[in-house]
């Protein structure tokens, strides 16, 4: 990207002017940064960095707290693995100043060790991020490929001003090379040589631009400080009580648990402006009683929400037993006088549904819709179970309006070989129903 102004052109011709990253640098990253590591197999130990290898007779609990190397003198971590190569790729940043802006130059470096040959080392500056004195960021850095892996980068690609990218916060967040410069105006806003576990970038970022980093930071709330760098709007909720901690001399030393004890203080109502409550004096134990509090809460609402829950079903199960019961009624209402009629032939037996259980038995029975459609509450449909003995061969639906057979199904509505000789017989006995019907 094109420098766009006057300030950016300027910075295009600064970063071109820094000077390299030194190899003092570097090497205090690859000693500090990587992972050293020691090979082990049954008796075996082989350096990471230097691939020498020498017989061990440590037990596993000797080397629990790593192991030196007799040829190279690196510490190492004994690593029991198969494995025969260990890739690590870190980034570091070296803070410095340029002609009035803040400079955070970020570098990554890898490391390749295959087991029993010298660890091979790279490092390439990826990106610089200047803070200009009233807070913005401007990035110069190299051309990513696409996608967010962190270590794609495109290392013959030129340093340019680079429009933002969420990329470039995550790498910022790493360790420094510990000698340190900054602009006055950070040691007046505070700032006395350590970033506490912030990012570099915005730490200062925030010294300049929010007031509340230089509040903290010359209170000494250092466990506190970074939770504000780093979510400035979350931690809104909670400054006023910060406030009062600051007021009252305490400090705050483990933040999580201490944002956690606040958050659960809001709940319960408590006054988080009163010292007697945010300046614990032991701050575990008042924050899992809190917990314990929350958590006897949480059982009591669960088992309310159960009880009603059980309310609700059984509410829903009396409401279902009442329908049924003002189905029964209302079906015996309407179709009692025909329960009697049986037609018979010697060996068929047909006979009108007495109940809306018998509805239920019958659609169950033969797989079809009689009970689930609700046919007990047609007015003006009459609906017979043809059997033999005690074995349903078919369900009729006689209309009362036409005295016609509407339907005679067997199961799963499938017409069975008894299916004429049903049909003859109901319309041989019809007269019967409508007698009823005018009785
Ligand atoms: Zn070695």
């Amino acid at each position: 990207m094109k420098p766009k102004n006057a300030q950016q052109k300027q910075i295009m011709a600064l970063s071109k002017r820094l000077n390299p990253i030194t190899e003092k640098q570097v090497t205090w990253a690859y000693n500090h940064c990587f992972e050293h590591i020691a090979y082990r197999t049954k008796s075996t130990l082989t350096c990471g960095d230097c691939g020498h290898t020498w017989k061990s007779e440590a037990t596993l609990a000797d080397t629990l707290c790593g192991c030196t190397c007799p040829h190279c003198g690196a510490e190492l971590k004994v690593n029991d693995t198969r494995k025969r190569t260990f890739k690590q790729c870190y980034y570091f940043c070296v803070v410095t100043t340029c002609k009035g802006f803040q400079v955070v130059r970020i570098v990554m470096i890898k490391s390749t060790s295959k087991k029993g040959s010298a660890a091979t080392y790279f490092y390439k500056e990826v990106a610089q991020r200047w803070i200009t004195p009233d807070g913005e960021i401007i990035t110069v850095a190299r051309l990513r490929g696409m996608g967010f892996y962190a270590d794609l980068w495109c290392f013959d690609s030129d340093m340019e001003i680079r429009p933002h990218h969420d990329i470039y916060n995550i790498i910022s967040d790493c360790e420094h090379y510990p000698r340190v410069r900054v602009l006055p105006i950070f040691k007046r806003n505070g700032f006395k040589g350590s970033f506490h576990n912030a990012s570099p970038v915005k730490f200062l970022q925030s010294l300049l631009t929010d007031s509340k980093t230089e509040t903290l930071l010359k209170a000494g709330q250092y466990a506190i400080l970074p939770h504000f760098v780093h979510y400035p709007h979350r931690m809104g909720s909670v400054w006023n009580a910060v406030k009062i901690c600051i007021r009252n001399g305490y400090i705050i030393k483990d933040a999580t648990m201490w944002c956690d004890y606040i958050d659960l203080l809001k709940h319960f109502d408590k006054d988080t402006q009163n010292a007697k409550y945010v300046c614990p004096a032991d701050l575990k134990a008042e924050h899992d009683k809190l917990v314990a509090m929350r958590n006897r809460q949480r059982e009591r609402q669960n088992r309310e929400r159960e009880r009603r829950r059980e309310i609700e079903r059984q509410e829903s199960e009396r409401k279902k037993l009442e329908r049924m019961q003002e189905n029964e009624r209302l079906y015996a209402e309407m179709k009692s006088k025909f329960f009697d009629l049986v037609f018979s032939d010697g060996v068929l037996r047909i006979q009108v549904l007495q109940s809306v259980q018998e509805f239920y038995e019958e659609g169950k029975t033969m797989h079809h819709c009689v009970f689930t459609n609700d046919y007990y509450l047609k007015p003006d449909s009459l609906v017979f179970s043809a059997r033999i003995g005690e074995k349903r061969i078919e369900t009729i639906e006689v209309s009362l309006e036409t005295l016609q057979i509407v339907q005679s199904r067997g199961e799963c509505n499938q017409d069975t070989q008894y299916h004429k000789q049903i049909i003859n017989l109901v319309r041989k006995n019809i007269g019967l129903v409508q007698q009823r019907m005018s009785a």
